[in-house]
């Protein structure tokens, strides 16, 4: 997303585009896109400053990291992105830092839901699924 200076009334400004934001294949925790970038800016300017309020918004496909099921997760992430002006500055192309940002903003950690069970650590069943029918403890009756 470029911003284009002269653009910007005294009043500042709000922009909304959507646009791939180049994100790298190799994401970590498996995380793909299926949804294009929301991006809304709120753009105001001062003397020498260029302040962009961004709000990025997307949905991604992974897998819960506790019973692997495959999982659909809304992004939605916010961030103040600052930029010196100088007179010779036509336009600021945000598009990196937003790329940036969205990535450090990833869950580190992707779960379908906070109460996930996860899998049987033994028979590997889906406990959110229902009991398994592994015993809790091994006991031995000694006869
Ligand atoms: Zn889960
Ligand atoms: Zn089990």
């Amino acid at each position: 997303m470029k911003i284009y200076i002269r653009r910007i009334p005294p009043q500042g400004i709000t922009l909304q585009e959507q646009e791939s934001i180049g994100l790298p294949d190799n994401l970590s925790g498996d995380i793909k896109f299926i949804a294009p970038f929301d991006i809304s800016a709120k753009v105001d300017k001062t003397q020498d400053t260029l302040l962009v309020e961004t709000t990025v918004k997307s949905r991604f496909q992974s897998f819960c990291f506790r019973c692997l099921q495959d999982i659909e997760k809304d992004l939605c992430c916010s961030f103040l992105l600052d930029y010196t002006l100088d007179r010779q500055t036509d336009f600021i192309d945000i598009t990196e830092d937003l790329r940036q940002e969205v990535i450090l903003g990833l869950p580190s950690l992707i779960i379908c839901d906070e109460t996930c069970k996860g899998l049987c650590p033994k028979c590997g069943n889906n406990l959110n699924e229902g009991k398994c029918l592994c015993l809790p403890n091994d006991t031995k009756k000694i006869k």
